[in-house]
């Protein structure tokens, strides 16, 4: 009988060619699961603080989600972690595609790099062969040729992790991409494997998840399943105009969208997160025009944002896309005929960061933008912050012409924009002045651009303003991953519904309903119980839409069936909290303080914008980061875990780590 988990990691010295598997204590995954709670856990350990996250002492982890394999539904998600050049602390990205059951069936749980080859590598895992493989072949070509190749080489059931040229030029927004396009952005993890001269991953194994009680998993399943496609019948009578009507009444009577777990999912299974660009553009959800904007103004659904949402998109779309084990298949494989062959739809990220961001309202170029970003395994969120900021400062003449090799920057200039995405992607001209991100953008340029750089702790801010939901920029700023939109936010505390899950969540009556969104009682510690959740969720590799679309998905039930334990929903809260804890104590260490993590006063509403959904709105942060901080049990003044805290997680070996 199997636990869920493999029991085992393997460790690549890169330097010296050599490999290492290593058994994995039960109570390692008793106490962080597996995914980034597992990878924090073991970096943590063999990982010195204050190293140079590019240089070969640096770990580098790819890990699979403890329910990967198991026959749970969504739990498709793998994550690359290690230190984030681009943040400095703890970093992460996660991902779904095909890649997070391939780390399991080659043996494994997680596999770690460290040292650096002098010359390009990948990594091939073939049945119970491994070896380091020369890439120099690889090096200079795309994600998706990378992978293709790699394909072609070693048969169709090989399953390939990459960096694109972005990570090879060690870009500090690029990340590392699988199943054709699809990336782990986040954190600028693909510079770090770039810095190793590590090309790919290329595992082709058929090792078996062995689960405790296989049955009980995939009777769980099938009853989510069923209550999550019991009214599919609906998703026929949906259209993108009812979206664009949404958001005009909700701009009206400036509410929160009720977004409840239902109206989510049948928005995700029709048109993927394409299908909320219109509607967040109007609500002011959508930051617009490098967050000096407001939609309805500037991009307005009737005339503009229409054209880069919903239906607009779906029209090119050719069939579904599914991650693996997924039964929603938000993604979808797109075609523009005699132009694009086959392209990953773009996400809402992806519309919003280079439509109302930029006011760019030309979709064919966002889908081409997309499908350069994916294939050089470049951030489109961090891409597209740090164009706003460009334009920004073309428009201010801190740049110019000459700095930007003749191109003329102005807002809603949809082929400017496309030859810039060229110019970061060969990091060439001004690209070399922009491929490191915004906050690096804006130290090279000086004058004072820093102000109008969007981003928390280096971090470009995702498309969620938190001017109109405080609950994001709470998660932007106080996470150990700073400016990450998946973590938490009143709308997650609207879709995941957890106060019918544990009682230490108040009713989200009692947190005056989510309407008044800028009354900051008890709304930290909600976030904080939420966002405990969410760690879980990603030690589990599940997607976090599985948690947002109604059904009741049974987390708990499926870890105890898949592992043996018997664990409470609220024990399980407590394994999330754990590992946020971890994960910053890895930040603490690395001498990272509350007032590093926080975002552009801009971003804050300083000064409070004059128009649109989210005039005049200031919220109060330092209270809500505070409050989030005390339920967590860290510093609320310095972020740094309590002793008590330490103790009452079990992980007070931390403690002599992290002194000040
Ligand atoms: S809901 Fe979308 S992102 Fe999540 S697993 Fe399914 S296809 Fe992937």
């Amino acid at each position: 009988m199997g636990k869920g988990y493999m029991g085992k990691v393997l460790f690549v010295d890169l330097s010296r060619k050599s490999f290492k598997q290593e058994d994995v204590p039960d109570e390692l995954y008793e106490n962080f699961l597996s995914g980034y709670g597992l990878a924090a856990r073991i970096i943590w350990e063999r990982q010195k603080p204050g190293i140079d996250p590019l240089s070969a002492g640096a770990h580098l982890g790819f890990a699979s989600g403890l329910l990967t394999g198991t026959g749970a539904l969504f739990a498709g998600r793998w994550m690359v972690c290690g230190k984030s050049p681009l943040t400095g602390g703890w970093g992460d990205a996660n991902c779904g595609g095909d890649f997070a059951p391939a780390i399991k069936q080659a043996g494994y749980d997680a596999i770690f790099f460290k040292g650096k080859s002098k010359t390009p590598v990948y990594l091939l895992v073939d049945g119970d062969r491994m070896s380091l493989e020369d890439a120099t072949g690889l090096w200079g070509r795309d994600a998706i040729e990378t992978e293709k190749i790699l394909k072609e080489k070693h048969g169709k059931a090989a399953r390939v992790a990459c960096i694109g040229t972005g990570g090879e030029k060690m870009s500090l927004i690029s990340g590392v991409v699988n199943a054709g396009g699809r990336i782990a952005a986040r954190s600028g993890l693909g510079a770090v494997m770039g810095s190793k001269k590590l090309k790919a991953l290329c595992l082709r194994g058929e090792q078996k998840v062995r689960v405790h009680d296989r049955e009980e998993v995939i009777r769980l399943s099938r009853d989510f399943r069923r209550r999550i496609h019991r009214d599919k019948r609906v998703d026929g009578m949906l259209s993108g105009k009812l979206v664009g009507l949404m958001g005009k009444v909700m701009k009206k009577f400036k509410t929160q969208p009720a977004m409840a777990g239902e109206l989510f999912k049948y928005t995700l299974r029709v048109w993927g997160t394409s299908g909320i660009t219109a509607m967040s553009a109007e609500t002011g959800d959508s930051p617009v025009k490098n967050w000096s904007g407001a939609g309805y103004v500037d991009f307005p659904v009737g005339t503009r944002s229409y054209k880069v949402s919903d239906d607009s998109v779906t029209r090119f779309e050719v069939k579904k896309y599914h991650c693996y084990s997924c039964p929603l298949g938000c993604g979808g494989i797109c075609s523009l005929p005699g132009d694009i062959e086959e392209t990953h739809k773009p996400e809402y990220e992806t519309l919003c960061a280079f439509g109302a961001l930029l006011l760019v309202d030309d979709l064919l170029s966002i889908f081409h933008i997309n499908e350069k970003l994916n294939r050089a395994g470049i951030d489109s969120i961090s891409c597209g912050v740090t164009i706003a900021w460009a334009i920004e400062a073309f428009e201010r003449g801190l740049l110019t012409e000459d700095d930007t090799g003749g191109i003329r920057l102005s807002w809603g200039d949809a082929s400017a924009v496309n030859k810039l995405v060229d110019k970061i992607i060969a990091g060439e001209g001004i690209g070399g002045l922009l491929k490191d991100g915004v906050k690096k953008a804006a130290e090279r340029l000086g004058k004072g651009s820093d102000a109008f750089a969007i981003h928390a702790g280096g971090q470009e801010l995702p498309m969620h303003d938190p001017r109109y939901d405080a609950g994001y920029g709470v998660a932007y700023e106080v996470e150990p991953t700073p400016g990450r939109h998946t973590i938490a936010s009143y709308t997650y505390l609207d879709l995941m519904a957890l106060h019918k899950k544990t009682h230490r969540m108040p009713k989200q009556s009692k947190l005056h309903g989510l309407k008044d969104r800028f009354g900051v009682e008890g709304k930290g510690r909600a976030l904080a119980i939420q966002s405990s959740f969410t760690d879980v969720i990603n030690g589990c590799g599940l997607c976090l839409f599985s948690i947002s679309i109604g059904g009741d998905p049974p987390v708990a039930g499926w870890i105890n069936a898949s592992t043996g334990w018997n664990k409470t929903f609220d024990e399980y809260l407590e394994i999330g909290r754990r590992i946020k804890t971890l994960r910053q104590a890895f930040n603490y260490r690395e001498g990272i303080r509350p007032g590093d993590m926080e975002m552009t006063k801009r971003a804050r509403g300083i000064p409070p914008l004059d128009k649109g959904p989210v005039a005049g709105i200031v919220p109060e942060f330092q209270t809500l980061d505070k409050d989030y901080r005390k339920a967590m049990g860290w510093s609320p003044e310095t972020g740094k875990p309590l002793d008590s805290t330490l103790k009452e997680l079990g992980i007070d070996y931390l403690a002599g780590e992290i002194e000040d």
